[in-house]
Formats: C-alpha cells, structure tokens, sequence
C-alpha cells in the first residue's frame, strides 16, 4: 500500500501549489517558471494531483511555466486533439478532446446509449 501524507499536509500543498500558479501567472519569465517547477516538485512530494487546469500550465519536460505566450497551440483535426509545443524547451503534449466530442454528441442525442 502506498504511504500517504497526512490529510492536513496535503491540504497545505494544494494550497500552496494554487499561490504559487497565482504567482506565476502574475510574474513572468524566470520567475514564473521557477513558481511552476516548486509547485510541481510540492505536488510530487505530497503525493497531489494537479487539477487538470493546473496540470496545462507546467510543461511536463522541463517544468517552465505555460502562459499562453510561452507555448504554441494547435489542433489536429487527424488525431483529435490540441496540441500544445512549450516554447522553451519544444516538448509537445497532445490533450485529446475525443472524449468530450462524444460527450457532447451524446448530449445533443438526448443521452440514448447508442444501438449495438
Ligand atoms: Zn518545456
């Protein structure tokens, strides 16, 4: 079984890991990525997830800060998803939106499960 911290030390971090994207969306350059890089390392030692949202703003190789300037965003329409290219360092991560296409699909289809 994994060890967990205690529920009060987790509840600090995701506290902190919010001030410190707070921050960096407020600051930019160098000291927006070093707010981005302790709020992932924080969330890694206190064993928190990032909230999805939150999760977008890191780049995942080399944990800069993704403000909407510090990244390129594009869609591919072959493989659903948005692709996003960090500036800095040219690693790419693909955020699929097949799911939430279905989703809505299903929606305007008024919730019926689909005819097998
Ligand atoms: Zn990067």
């Amino acid at each position: 079984m994994a060890r967990r911290k205690p529920e009060k030390q987790t509840e600090i971090s995701k506290e902190r890991i919010r001030l410190l994207l707070g921050k960096a969306r407020e600051a930019d350059g160098p000291m927006a990525n070093r707010y981005a890089s302790l709020a992932k390392k924080m969330a890694m030692r206190f064993n928190t997830r990032l909230e999805r949202s939150q999760k977008r703003q890191i780049c995942p190789r080399c944990k800069a800060y993704l403000s909407p300037g510090a990244r390129t965003v594009r869609t591919s329409a072959a493989r659903q998803a948005v692709v996003a290219t960090c500036k800095a360092c040219g690693h790419s991560v693909r955020l699929p939106y097949a799911k939430e296409k279905a989703a809505a699909k299903r929606k305007r289809m008024g919730n019926r499960k689909p005819k097998l």
